[in-house]
C-alpha cells in the first residue's frame, strides 16, 4: 500500500487488549482517509445504541494518506465519536506534529473503546501500544500534564492531552496536541475523559513512507512549496495569523458581535485584529509539521491584569468568540481567556458562544443570579469571564458551571423562556465566528447541512463564497455575490465534495487554497496510486458526506435538524448587511434536490446511495416501509 500503512490499532480500555486491524485498500479508495476513513470506521465499529459517555462508545483518530510527507498543510488528522454536545456525529480536525508520528509508527488510525479502571495514558513506542495508569496526571491542566509527559518521555515525543474540562465531562471539552493544536469542536475531549484517558503519547519513529510515484511526489513538493509560501493568503496568515483579516471581516458584517445582536463594531475591529496582536503581543510564530506558512501565534502579555507568560496565542475564532461575541475589545483579556481555555481544555467557540448567549439572557432577565449562583453577567466583563466563568465551566462548579457546561442549546432548554431563539447553533453545535448575514448567505446553508452541526470547515463554502478560490476544472467559476442566495446551493454541492476531500486527504484549508482541484487530486494519485479522475474524487467526497448523514440518521436526526435558529436568520440590525433577509428555505430546498436528499428523512435516496457504492449502508438505513 502506498501513502497509507493499511492498518489501525483497536484499543479496548476495559480489557486492555490492543489489536492490529488490517484494512482493505478498497476502503481507502472509497473513503480516502482522515475524516472519510474515520466516518467509515465509525460506521463499522460504533454501537449506535451507546450514549456518548457509555463504556461502549468509540473514539476514532485517523490520518490522511498525505500525513508525513514534507509538504505544507499535510500534517493534519481527524477524530470522530458521538458528540456529548449534539448527540450526533462528532468530528474535529487537528494539525501539529502528531499525525506524521502516527504514520511513521506504522498506523493510519486508532480506535478506542471501553474505559480504563484508573486514569491512564496510551503510550506508543516502537510501533506498539501500551496503556499505563497515570493517576498523578488527572486533574492537571493541559500545560502541567504536557510538561510532566515531556520530562518522562522526552522532548521529541508528541501528545494528545485533555484538561480538567474533558475529565469533568464538559460537553464541549477539546483535545490539545502538544498543548497548542486543537481537536476543538464537538466535545471529543469529554469522550476521551469518559474513557479515563488523560493523554496519548507517541515517541518518535523512523519508518519511511512509500509513495506510488516517488519522483513525482518529490517534484510536486518542490514545485508547490514556493507557490504556497508566496500566496497572498499564506503571507497574511504568516504575518498576522488567522485573525489577520478580522478588521476586514468586521467591515463586511461577517463578525458576530454581542451574541449576534450586531454585525459591526469599529473599536473591536481595530483593537482585536491580527496586526494589533502581532504588534502588541506576538513573540514568535508557530507551525504544524513541514508547514512553511506558520500561521500559529505565540504571544506574551507583560503587564496589567491579564498578563500571561509566553505561550500559545489566539487564532481568529478565539479572538472573535472571546472578544467580539462577549462585547469586549480588550485583546490582552482575550489572550488570557484563550489561554485559560487551552489550559482547561475547552473549545473556545462553544465557550464564547455559550457565555455570550448567557450574557444576553441575563440582560433580558431570562437568566438571573438565582440560576448563576449569584454571578452577575455583563457584556464585556472579562474579569468575571476569566476569574469565575471559564474556571467554573471547566470544573463544572456551582449552578453556573453545571448550566454552561452543557452548551448553549441544552442550557437554553433548561432555562426556557424562548431563550433557544437567541442561541446561535445548529444541531446543538455553536456556530463559528462567521455570520452568514454579512459573510455570505451560503454560509447559512453550509452551517445547516453540515453533519456535525454549524461548521464552516467541513465544506469549502466559506472560501468559495468569499472568492478565495476558483475551480473551473470542475465547473466552479461563479462570480458570487456574498449577500444573495444566487448559485449558493450549486456552489454548496461542489463545496461539500471539496471539503470532504480536504478533510479526508487531510489538506489544511489554509495551505491548499492556492492549489487547483486537479492539483489536489494529482497529489493524492501520486501518493496512493489510486488514479482518481476528477469525477472519481468528487464522487468520493459526496460518498463521505452521504455516509455521515446516514450516521446521523441512525442517531435519530432527520431533515428538520438541518436548521438554524431565529437569531441567525433575523435581518442584521446594523453594519453592511443591515436589514437583508437570507433566503434560507429556498437554498436548502434546492440543495436537497441537487443532492437527492429525502425531504423528511434527510438522507440520500436509495438510488443515490447505490450510485456512490453505499449499498450495504443504504440497506441498513432505508428499511422497508420508510
Ligand atoms: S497554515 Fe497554519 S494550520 Fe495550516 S498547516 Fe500551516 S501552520 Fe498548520
Amino acid at each position: 500500500m502506498y501513502g497509507n500503512t493499511g492498518k489501525v490499532a483497536y484499543i479496548n480500555c476495559t480489557t486492555r487488549v490492543v489489536e492490529e486491524v488490517s484494512l482493505q485498500e478498497d476502503m481507502y479508495k472509497k473513503f480516502i482517509g482522515g475524516s472519510g476513513l474515520a466516518a467509515k470506521l465509525f460506521w463499522d465499529y460504533a454501537d449506535f445504541n451507546a450514549a456518548p459517555f457509555s463504556e461502549r462508545s468509540v473514539l476514532i483518530f485517523a490520518n490522511g494518506p498525505l500525513a508525513g510527507m514534507p509538504l505544507s498543510g499535510t500534517s493534519r488528522m481527524s477524530a470522530v465519536a458521538r458528540s456529548p454536545l449534539t448527540g450526533a456525529f462528532a468530528e474535529s480536525s487537528c494539525g501539529g506534529y502528531f499525525p506524521p508520528q502516527l504514520k511513521y509508527a506504522g498506523y493510519d488510525g486508532i480506535i478506542i473503546t471501553g474505559k480504563c479502571t484508573l486514569p491512564s495514558i496510551i503510550h506508543i513506542a516502537q510501533g506498539s501500544f501500551n496503556i499505563i495508569s497515570s493517576e498523578e496526571l488527572w486533574g492537571k491542566t493541559i500545560d502541567e500534564a504536557y510538561s510532566t509527559i515531556k520530562e518522562r518521555y522526552g522532548g521529541r515525543s508528541r501528545t494528545l492531552i485533555i484538561g480538567p474540562a474533558g475529565e469533568n465531562g464538559v460537553a464541549y471539552a477539546c483535545i490539545l496536541s502538544d498543548a497548542h493544536h486543537a481537536f476543538g469542536r464537538c466535545g471529543l475531549g469529554a469522550i476521551m475523559g469518559s474513557k479515563n484517558i488523560k493523554a496519548i503519547v507517541i515517541e518518535p519513529h523512523q519508518t519511511v513512507i512509500k509513495y506510488f510515484e516517488e519522483q513525482k511526489v518529490k517534484r510536486l513538493i518542490k514545485e508547490l512549496t514556493p507557490r504556497i509560501k508566496e500566496y497572498i493568503i499564506s503571507q497574511v496568515l504568516h504575518e498576522f495569523g488567522s485573525a489577520g483579516n478580522l478588521e476586514g471581516h468586521m467591515y463586511t458584517g461577517d463578525v458576530p458581535v454581542k451574541n449576534w445582536t450586531s454585525n459591526f463594531n469599529e473599536e473591536m475591529a481595530e483593537k482585536l485584529t491580527g496586526s494589533t496582536l502581532t504588534e502588541k503581543y506576538l513573540t514568535k510564530t508557530g507551525t504544524c509539521a513541514y508547514c512553511i506558512i506558520a500561521c500559529k501565534r505565540i504571544v506574551k502579555v507583560d503587564e496589567g491584569p491579564y498578563s500571561i507568560p509566553e505561550g500559545p496565542g489566539p487564532e481568529y475564532e478565539t479572538v472573535a468568540a472571546l472578544g467580539c461575541l462577549l462585547g469586549s475589545g480588550d485583546l490582552a483579556a482575550v489572550c488570557k481567556a484563550g489561554r485559560l481555555c487551552s489550559e482547561f481544555g475547552l473549545d473556545t467557540i462553544s465557550t464564547g458562544a455559550t457565555i455570550a448567549w448567557a450574557m444576553e439572557a441575563f440582560e433580558r432577565g431570562d437568566l438571573t443570579e438565582k440560576e448563576t449562583g449569584g454571578i452577575s453577567l455583563q457584556w464585556g466583563d472579562m474579569q468575571t469571564v476569566i476569574d469565575t466563568i471559564i474556571p467554573s465551566i471547566a470544573r463544572k462548579e456551582g449552578p453556573l458551571g453545571h448550566l454552561f457546561a452543557q452548551g448553549s442549546k441544552a442550557a437554553a432548554k433548561t432555562i426556557g423562556k424562548d431563550s433557544i431563539n437567541y442561541t446561535a447553533q445548529s444541531k446543538g453545535l455553536e456556530a463559528p465566528m462567521h455570520d452568514p448575514r454579512g459573510g455570505g448567505h451560503g454560509h447559512a446553508l453550509a452551517y445547516a447541512v453540515s453533519p456535525r452541526g454549524a461548521c464552516h470547515v467541513s465544506t469549502a463554502m466559506h472560501f468559495m463564497e468569499t472568492g478565495a478560490c476558483n475551480y473551473p476544472e470542475i465547473g466552479f467559476e461563479f462570480d458570487l455575490e456574498a449577500l444573495t442566495d444566487e448559485k449558493k446551493p450549486e456552489t454548496m454541492m461542489l463545496a461539500t465534495a471539496i471539503g470532504s476531500i480536504e478533510n479526508s486527504a487531510c489538506f489544511c484549508q489554509y495551505a491548499d487554497r492556492s492549489l487547483t482541484f486537479a492539483e489536489m487530486v494529482g497529489i493524492l494519485n501520486a501518493v496512493t496510486g489510486y488514479n482518481y479522475s476528477l469525477q472519481d474524487a468528487l464522487d468520493a467526497g459526496w460518498r463521505i458526506y452521504h455516509l455521515k448523514r446516514l450516521i446521523n440518521h441512525r442517531f435519530g436526526l432527520k431533515a428538520s435538524d438541518d436548521a438554524l435558529t431565529d437569531r441567525m436568520l433575523e435581518p442584521a440590525r446594523d453594519g453592511e448587511p443591515q436589514g437583508i433577509m437570507i433566503n434560507f428555505n429556498g437554498m436548502i430546498q434546492r440543495f436537497y434536490e441537487l443532492m437527492n436528499l429525502d425531504h423528511v428523512e434527510g438522507i440520500a435516496t436509495i438510488d443515490t446511495l447505490h450510485k456512490y457504492g453505499l449499498e450495504q449502508e443504504a440497506a441498513l438505513v432505508w428499511k422497508k416501509g420508510k
